[in-house]
């Protein structure tokens, strides 16, 4: 056509120019993601600008460029600054043409849209009509051909920023952890009174088409029943079964009852299930004593919790990467995460799955609901029913062994549900005795996962022995069976109710072995840190000597330096780094309000920088230091460097504080103090420094949501896999059923995190391919992948890749 011959400003001659908008219903990490794409776009040479309250600001023409300093301080806010609505004009085609029109009016030719699928799905909508708004304006006389040609093509990328986590193709959206935060806050502070009283709650939270946080929420706060949208109950006589079941609670003495409705949930004739029935039904046929707590936009507050601030920050990085990558033949992506890896997949399709979940579900074929949900649901589902011991008929869940039964099997409505295979369980009578102990230092998450094992392990008639004191109460022979009672209200408690210490068996593997055929104990449940990885691997190893050491044993990482070999994420750490980025947002906020002031913060970690550097990245730490990297001379001065410089440019205008994460094993030399008196010497009145020891805060009161789900879930699937190990010897010493013997090292195990699926990896594999004995820590680091942006996101202006 004739504009191709039109002179056509080279785009590179001028900084592209980036909006961004964040659309739909709030939710806390927004802010960190703008904050991301903001400084990284500056980093990159692009010209962001702020486009306001949504699609409203494009329709309005309300945008403005952001300089590197508007988005200071922005991490620990919630909501988002730069506003958000519901924007009924950008719906209409009128609406996006004036909005295009003020794109183009602006120089604006890239979009980084926020927000959940309504979002998208309007992003979706303005990319596929550019073209032809762009011609419409120009035909209209709105914009030039020079214009039409200058901004041919629009590159958008999605980022899902929504607290419901109902959008396909992303594990996480950003938000929805932290919702999940403000709803175990509630319901813990719910259950002192529940305590008290002896009363049942309903919970009611937010999720129109999507039970994640219902799900979640009734997993960490260990509810008693639960009603999602995409599994509604199977039976229509559900009311009864569900009323026999708690009943029987209640009968045995449990005082607090908590059922968690989902604000979509439905019954399998999709008449909503609404909490207020809930309740009536719970008052008028169990007597209860019973009360509604809606949670509303209580979910939406708050501050953001460590996840949130993570994935909006790695996620707005990679954003601003695919502008840069895409072309205009490539579609718009969306950016998500999943297996603990960031992703990005064609928006469209995205927008396509997650619309045909409701689909789905509008057409009562929920296993296809629940199949388009990450994998994590239906595992999670099912650890909910089989630790609760829920009617499998009812609730549709399989009660575990999932691992075990084909995707496809999943109960569907028109499916017996007794028809579904179920994990082999020992006959009555030769259940097992599971010995459970914690090593190491304390860390969030124990106890949760002690409950669940326990639970679960009481559900297949099996008997859960605490062992207290690790292995010094083993070598006492200090041990007591755990009942319900006993570890009922253990989920949201801090600290290890059986009582920890690194001890070792050492010289006493022989009084080990006495001791655990003194008291029958057929299986191993270990839960703790690097001790309770080299604990187990000293008794798997001592097996040719000791046969009562030939049983089958497990062990949950749990400790907040994320160290053990053979898992992504430890128990405890993720409570640790909601301690960390609390306690940097204090000090943030005490270093600004003196006068200009560093802090430098030591964490914990033992020989590994997890804590530091991803504590670092959500909490906005100028510098870190971690032991993989050590620190020197050259590393202090180039931080001097840095901070003299930003101090200098901010001028007086800013009391801006600041903080340095330092690993307290970084360095014998630089310690805390040492670095902090570098710093305010070199700083010549410029700014002042001081320091901060978080020490043991970091193992952090209650654990935190996500520590008590991923606690849940690991225990109950050790249970699952100590009867399948079990079977399996005893199937080998075949005569002897109630002897379980095993030497294979298939039977001692480490339970680990990788990505979106958990992983049994034998202690002796690990201990070889992974295991570093002397730093006392794994090979691998994951996380190591992120440490470059913590410069880059603190206007360092030194060669990132140099340091
Ligand atoms: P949440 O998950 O919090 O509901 P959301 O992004 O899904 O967030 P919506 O209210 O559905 O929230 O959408 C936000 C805005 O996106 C709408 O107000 C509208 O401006 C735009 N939008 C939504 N759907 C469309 C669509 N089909 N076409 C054009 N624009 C749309």
């Amino acid at each position: 056509g004739p504009e191709l011959t039109l002179p056509v400003p080279a785009i590179a001659t001028r900084k592209r120019r980036i909006g961004i908008l964040t659309s739909g219903g709030d939710s806390q990490g927004m802010n960190a993601a703008v904050r991301a794409v903001v400084r990284m776009a500056h980093v990159k040479g692009l010209d962001p600008w702020a486009i306001y309250d949504g699609y409203q600001g494009l329709v309005d023409n309300v945008m403005r460029p952001l300089a590197w300093a508007d988005v200071q301080g922005l991490l620990r806010l919630g909501g988002t600054v730069i506003g958000t609505a519901r924007c009924l004009a950008f719906r209409e085609r009128a609406g996006r043409l004036t909005a295009a029109q003020h794109l183009v009016e602006n120089g604006i030719d890239a979009l980084v849209v926020i927000g959940g699928d309504g979002s998208l799905t309007g992003a979706d909508r303005l990319r596929a009509e550019w073209g032809s708004l762009l011609d419409e304006l120009l035909a209209t006389n709105r914009i030039d051909q020079v214009q039409r040609a200058t901004y041919a093509h629009l590159n958008i990328v999605g980022l899902v920023g929504s607290i419901d986590n109902d959008m396909s193709s992303t594990d996480m959206t950003i938000g929805c952890v932290s919702a999940l935060h403000r709803i175990c806050e509630a319901v813990d502070a719910i259950e002192a009174t529940a305590l008290s009283h002896g009363r049942a709650f309903v919970v009611e939270v937010m999720g129109r088409h999507c039970g994640w946080l219902a799900l979640t929420a009734a997993l960490a706060s260990a509810a008693d029943w639960l009603f999602v949208p995409e599994r509604p109950p199977l039976v229509d006589n559900w009311e009864e079964e569900m009323c026999a079941h708690l009943k029987k609670l209640k009968d045995r003495g449990q005082k607090k009852i908590l059922v968690i409705v989902s604000e979509g949930a439905i019954d399998k004739n999709l008449k909503p299930i609404k909490s207020e029935y809930v309740r009536d039904l719970l008052a008028a046929k169990l007597k209860f004593d019973a009360r509604v707590t809606t949670l509303g936009h209580v979910q939406r507050g708050g501050s953001p919790c460590f996840y949130d601030r993570y994935l909006g920050t790695v996620q707005g990085v990679r954003a601003v990467d695919e502008i840069l990558r895409a072309t205009p033949e490539t579609p718009s992506p969306m950016i998500g995460i999943s297996n603990n890896k960031i992703t990005v997949e064609p928006l469209v399709q995205a927008v396509t799955l997650t619309h045909a979940v409701s689909t789905a579900i509008d057409a009562k074929d929920f296993a296809r609901a629940m199949e388009l949900r990450d994998p994590e649901f239906a595992t999670s589902f099912d650890t909910f029913v089989a630790m609760n011991n829920l009617p499998v008929s009812v609730t549709g869940g399989q009660g575990l062994g999932v691992a075990r039964v084909p995707r496809t099997l999943a109960a569907s409505p028109t499916q017996n549900p007794r028809d579904v295979p179920t994990p082999a369980v020992p006959e009555s009578g030769t259940g097992l005795r599971i010995g459970i102990l914690h090593i190491g230092a304390p860390a969030g998450g124990s106890n949760a996962a002690t409950r669940a094992a326990a639970l679960l392990a009481l559900n297949r008639g099996h008997t859960p022995l605490a062992i207290y004191n690790g292995v010094e109460g083993l070598v006492r022979g200090d041990w007591k069976p755990l009942t319900r009672r006993i570890v009922q209200n253990w989920t949201a408690r801090g600290g290890s109710e059986l009582g920890t210490n690194r001890e070792q068996p050492g010289a006493q593997l022989g009084l080990c072995a006495y001791q655990l055929q003194r008291a029958g104990i057929q299986a191993l449940l270990f839960v703790g840190g690097f001790e309770a990885f080299t604990a187990m691997h000293a008794l798997a190893t001592a097996r040719k000597e000791y046969p009562a050491l030939c049983i089958p044993m497990a062990h949950i990482p749990a400790t907040i330096s994320n160290n053990v070999p053979g898992t992504e994420h430890s128990l405890g750490s993720d409570t640790a780094l909601n301690a960390i980025v609390d306690a940097c947002d204090k000090i943030k906020q005490s270093a600004s309000a003196s006068r200009k002031r560093v802090f430098v913060m030591e964490v914990h970690g033992g020989n590994v920088g997890y804590l530091a550097t991803l504590g670092g990245l959500a909490g906005g730490s100028t510098a870190v230091y971690i032991p993989e990297e050590g620190v020197g001379l050259h590393r202090v001065q180039r931080d001097v460097d840095h901070l003299i410089r930003r101090y200098s440019a901010e001028g007086a205008a800013t009391k801006e504080g600041r903080i340095l994460l330092r690993n307290e094993a970084v360095s014998s030399t630089y310690t805390t103090d040492v670095l902090c008196s570098i710093l305010r010497a070199e700083a010549r009145g410029l700014f002042d420094a001081r320091s901060a020891v978080l020490g043991h805060l970091q193992q952090g009161g209650a654990p935190s949501p996500l520590d008590r789900v991923r606690a849940t879930r690991l225990a109950a699937m050790c249970v699952d896999w100590i009867e399948n190990q079990a079977a399996q010897a005893m199937a080998e010493a075949d005569g002897k059923p109630a002897l379980v013997y095993t030497m294979s090292k298939q039977s001692a195990c480490v339970i680990g995190i990788q990505g979106a699926t958990t992983v049994f990896t034998p202690v002796e594999d690990l201990m070889i391919d992974d295991t570093d004995l002397k730093k006392r820590r794994a090979q691998t680091a994951w996380w190591m992948e992120w440490r470059g942006l913590i410069p880059l996101l603190s206007g360092y202006t030194i060669d990132p890749d140099a340091m």
